[in-house]
């Protein structure tokens, strides 16, 4: 009899991008311009108080969440960053392995330790030949024992995205007793207009929730705040399995001063997204197979020289993130930092 559920030795644990002392961190996909105006104030006002506990219901945050986002407060959750909130969602869901969470692959690493640790049992539909989910697939691998698909859009770490009509078709053919989570951790990095606003154009549908975070272009990593757009029924559930207080009082101060500086998170976000347009060109004269990015970071395919190729960035003092035997996911940094990565690239594919 062992102390902890066995089969949790055979789980991969979550690997986060490295961090090298002095090194350019292009590995976590996060947004390289530092806190916002305003956050560091926030969270050190917020501290005063921190003998006491946050807001559970996190009203002003969701509040100012719903006002931005233009749908009712009572169908906004936050937590400690939309993992957590992913999590929940499969607590929410899945009750044990007659339980299945569907997904594509490869995809966001969480995603099958959030189905293993929940229980469920994990199906997985292969990408297509160009990095993007093959939706026909996962429709047609939907069983009624689905409870919940992730949909990751702009994939993570291909950064491929889905567009309107593709998935119009696949909510349409997915039942109504399945929940669909659209994972939309890099929305603000979207330049495509076919690529539809979750929020907007699929949140009214009884089945969908849709997932973002603070993480990435609102430059809170850190502070660990996601939030999702649910039904209220969904939106209840979930707070019934949320743990509490999971949303800290220095995390939602950080985050309504993040959500008061929209406007230079849109800079921000733009400079990002112009550096994709400069970069691509680039890479895609060392790595042809690079695939249309929509968020802020690329993919390199490069199969079983992903480890190599790795190292060979870090021995250069640029750390990205390789997938071993598939691809490495670099993400943009300043204008700088992706020229460093761009040299050391170049001199690593040069070896
Ligand atoms: N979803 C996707 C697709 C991600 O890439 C990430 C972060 N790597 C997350 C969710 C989780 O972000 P966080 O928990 O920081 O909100």
């Amino acid at each position: 009899m062992s102390l902890v559920r066995q089969d949790l030795a055979a789980l991969p644990a979550y690997v986060p991008g490295r961090s090298l002392p002095g090194a350019i961190k292009l590995a976590s996909n996060e947004v390289p311009y530092g806190p916002l105006p305003g956050v560091v104030e926030a969270i050190t006002e917020a501290a005063a108080n921190s003998h006491r506990y946050p807001d559970m219901g996190t009203v002003r945050l969701r509040d100012a969440l719903a006002d931005r986002y233009r749908v009712d407060a009572d169908r906004v959750v936050t937590g400690c960053g939309s993992v957590a909130l992913a999590e929940h969602l499969a607590k929410a869901t899945c009750l044990g392995p007659d339980d299945e969470i569907l997904y594509s692959w490869r995809s966001f690493e969480a995603y099958p330790i959030i189905a293993a640790v929940s229980g469920a049992t994990s199906v997985r539909v292969p990408n297509l030949p160009d990095h993007g989910h093959d939706l026909p697939a996962m429709a047609a691998a939907v069983t009624p024992r689905t409870r919940m698909i992730l949909v990751c859009n702009p994939n993570n770490p291909t950064g491929t995205a889905l567009r309107r009509a593709e998935l119009d078709a696949f909510l349409d053919a997915v039942p109504e007793t399945t929940l669909v989570v659209i994972d939309e951790a890099y929305r603000e990095f979207i330049t495509d207009p076919e690529v539809p606003d979750g929020i907007q154009t699929y949140a009214d549908r009884p089945n969908v929730v849709v997932l973002r975070t603070l993480s990435k272009a609102w430059g809170l990593a850190g502070a660990r705040v996601g939030f999702l757009v649910a039904q209220p029924a969904v939106a209840e559930a979930v707070r019934k399995v949320l743990t509490p207080f999971s949303t800290s009082a220095l995390a939602q101060a950080a985050a309504l001063a993040a959500l008061a500086a929209a406007d230079e998170v849109e800079r921000r976000t733009a400079l990002v997204r112009a550096e994709r347009e400069r970069v691509l060109p680039a890479v895609r004269k060392l790595v042809s197979e690079v695939p249309e990015t929509q968020a802020n970071f690329f993919w390199l395919p490069l199969g079983d020289r992903s480890a190599a190729f790795g190292a060979a960035c870090e021995e250069r003092g640029v750390v990205v993130r390789p997938f071993q035997g598939d691809g490495v996911r670099v993400t943009l940094g300043t204008p700088e930092e992706n020229d460093a990565f761009l040299a050391a690239a170049e001199a690593a594919f040069a070896l």
